[in-house]
């Protein structure tokens, strides 16, 4: 019997993989997905070899890319974009590490309550939340992003309405700042040629500036894995875990396994209660079926498909919460034509941001050119000019929303997108129950159980929702006049659903959530979710990843106190980076 299986090694599980293997229990880590372990040999800068959801190296399905990917019912019109794999979805993400806002926490009094979703609170306080941050941040380590030509067009944008810089972690007002990014900043020639040949490890260190956040951070060449700039869980968290022998006393390595799919999670009834015991999984492309059973299951499969592994498991789901409540940030991008050359497809993807807390926040994205001539042909109001599905707004922009009809599309990638600063909104979109992720009735049953259906579209957000995203889309073309745009295109979004949160979400009331205040669930014993899935919100707009990853953290020490006896660590000992050389010599 294992002490700790952990299922999903994306954004969350393998942090409480890192931190009970770093306390010597024997932990044993799922990913249905690729080992992704030799990046330099599996991935390339080609956008469709990455991003094709059919056959791309980064779609959401099994090891051997002649196999299809693994299917969801999804709304019409919308594009689910994750990874799968170890390191999840944040093989793609920026790095962008935000904390939440403190109105998404039980607890606030700010004179701007009312403006969060008051009704969905995280169950404690922010304050207790920040030693896990600061925990996480150390771990990755969290940096004060690299800049470039971008960011200075963004900040001229956002001085020239009047905007503050802020250079603290916790964000309370409206202001600009550079992000704080888990990408290791750049050293040595880093950042300072494109001449591959003087970008070799250790004369480079850190970001390069390749541009190619999205497709999986391989740089700079010749570094060891736990030294790749971009801090994705298969660069910092997992490398951690599979040699926390090397680098923690007592530690133990975690077992991970590949291609490893888990189709049930099994229960007990012990003492009148459902307690977890154990899991079925599928290994070597399906064909192998093995049971491990353990003290405890930790669910970290991400926000669809943890959900899904309940509801196919048949766990107890007495609210039918299970699956609801998902959140996505409701994004849209504003992009602005410029004369000048603003540098969009160079350096870290997405360096500056500007937060107004209450609404949400906008960040400045720079896109390789198929992502970027992508984002402007992906909306819900139809094409700008030609037809209006009804949604067509004005506003601070120019013309109507809708995506770019073909003429105005090839002349705004003119430059293959270097004419361009594209500001992506997130919006604090309040929990709907009826945002949810179930069990299509639709698809027929594969090797893994019934697929998920996932049901979030336009129809339903609240009028705060679609106001917050309003206000958000004119402050965004706002900066982007003031930086000089001569043309500024509002898109309207179709639902691109990326950022996932609270489909399993944690909460003080047992009526509206599956978790306690603990991330255990409340109908099942010694089962906790250490996903995007747990958080109790969508944070009020900022970035979920780093919220999940001290949630997590603060989860790994409830299962070491609670089932394992041991003692907390946080706040008492310092965190060993994830870059540390101990790491790397043991890989
Ligand atoms: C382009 C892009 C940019 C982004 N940028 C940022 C950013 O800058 N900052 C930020 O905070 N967030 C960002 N995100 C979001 C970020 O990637 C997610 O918040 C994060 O990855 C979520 O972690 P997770 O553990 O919930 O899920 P995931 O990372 O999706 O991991 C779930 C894992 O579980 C595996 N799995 C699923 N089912 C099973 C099963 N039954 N058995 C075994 N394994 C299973 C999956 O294969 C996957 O590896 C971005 C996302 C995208 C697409």
């Amino acid at each position: 019997m294992r002490d700790v299986i952990i299922i999903g090694a994306g954004g969350g599980g393998p942090v409480v993989a890192k931190e009970l293997a770093a306390r010597g229990l024997d932990v044993l880590l799922l990913e249905g997905g690729a080992p992704h372990d030799q990046p330099r040999e599996q991935w390339t800068h080609f956008e469709d070899d990455a991003f094709n959801p059919a056959y791309g190296f980064f779609r959401i399905g099994p090891k051997n890319r002649e196999r299809p990917p693994w299917v969801r019912e999804q709304p019409r019109n919308s594009y689910i974009w994750q990874a799968s794999g170890v390191g999840g979805t944040t093989l793609h993400y920026y790095g962008n590490s935000p904390r939440a806002y403190r109105g998404a926490f039980a607890g606030y009094d700010g004179a701007d309550k009312e403006l969060y979703d008051t009704a969905h609170a995280f169950p404690f306080s922010y304050e207790e939340l920040v030693p896990y941050y600061q925990w996480a941040e150390a771990t990755l380590p969290v940096q004060t992003a690299a800049m470039g030509t971008k960011e200075r067009v963004f900040f001229d944008g956002c001085e020239s309405v009047g905007l503050p810089v802020q250079t603290r972690k916790d964000t309370t007002e409206a202001s600009f700042r550079p992000q704080e990014n888990a990408i290791l900043q750049p050293g040595g020639t880093a950042g300072r040629t494109s001449d591959g040949g003087a970008l070799q490890h250790p004369q480079a260190t850190g970001c390069t500036f390749c541009g190619y956040c999205a497709q999986g951070c391989m740089n700079p060449p010749g570094a060891p894995r736990n030294q790749f700039a971009k801090r994705s869980t298969d660069n910092s968290y997992v490398p951690m875990a599979v040699t926390a022998d090397a680098w923690a006393p007592g530690g133990r390595r975690a077992e991970l396994v590949t291609d490893a799919y888990v189709t049930e999670i099994h229960t007990a009834s012990q003492g009148g209660e459902t307690v977890a015991t154990g899991v079925t999984y599928r290994v070597n492309d399906d064909r192998d079926v093995r049971r491990e059973d353990a003290k405890v299951v930790v669910l970290a499969a991400g926000c669809i498909d943890s959900p899904r592994l309940w509801l196919n498991s048949g766990l107890p789901n007495p609210n039918d919460w299970v699956g609801r409540g998902l959140t996505d940030h409701y994004l849209d991008w504003v992009v602005g034509l410029f004369d000048e050359d603003t540098g969009a497809t160079k350096g870290a993807a997405s360096a500056a941001r500007a937060d107004y807390p209450g609404y949400g926040g906008l960040e400045q994205v720079g896109l390789p050119p198929a992502l970027q001539s992508f984002s402007m042909s992906f909306s819900g109001s139809g094409i700008r000019g030609v037809y209006d599905l009804g949604r067509g707004k004005r506003g601070a922009w120019d013309g109507p929303t809708g995506r770019l009809p073909g003429a105005e599309l090839m002349q705004a990638m003119e430059n293959g997108a270097d004419n361009l600063l594209s500001i992506l909104v997130l919006t604090g979109d309040d929990v709907e129950p009826d945002n949810r992720v179930s069990l299509s009735q639709l698809f027929p049953v594969d090797e893994h159980g019934r697929a998920a259906k996932v049901e979030l579209d336009f129809t339903r957000r609240t009028a705060k929702t679609v106001a917050r995203r309003d206000f958000l889309a004119n402050r965004a073309a706002e900066i982007l006049r003031g930086a000089g745009a001569k043309k500024i295109y509002r898109i309207d979004w179709a639902p691109l659903i990326l950022h996932t949160q609270s489909s399993m979400r944690m909460g003080g009331d047992p009526a509206t959530s599956v978790l306690d205040e603990t991330c255990e669930a409340r109908a099942v014993k010694r089962l906790f979710v250490a996903d995007n899935s747990a958080l109790a919100n969508a944070l009020g707009g900022p970035n979920p990843t780093l919220t999940t990853q001290a949630l997590a953290t603060r989860t790994s020490e409830v299962i070491f106190r609670r089932y394992f006896g041991g003692d907390p660590w946080v706040g008492d000992e310092t965190p060993v980076p994830s870059t540390d050389p101990r790491v790397s010599a043991a890989l």
